[in-house]
């Protein structure tokens, strides 16, 4: 099953969950129950030597993503 990396707001901290692909995208709680989180890029390399800046944006620090889990 895969695992996927999630960012609380509330507790400004990151949280892993494994859940079936299906459910990447809907909506997690973390360990201490806010449900205000965002779910964060995989950090799955991909293969090539080519550096691709533009293609994967790193998640920012700042929330900088939709916000409220609308993104995936
Ligand atoms: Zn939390």
């Amino acid at each position: 099953m895969p695992r996927y990396e999630y960012r609380c707001r509330p507790c400004d901290s990151t949280f892993e969950l494994n859940r079936p692909m299906a459910e990447s995208s809907a909506p997690a709680v973390c360990p201490r129950g806010h449900e205000d989180t965002v779910k964060l890029l995989s950090t799955v390399s991909v293969g090539g030597s080519a550096a691709a800046p533009a293609a994967a944006p790193a998640p920012r620090g700042g929330g900088g993503c939709c916000g409220g889990g609308a993104c995936g």
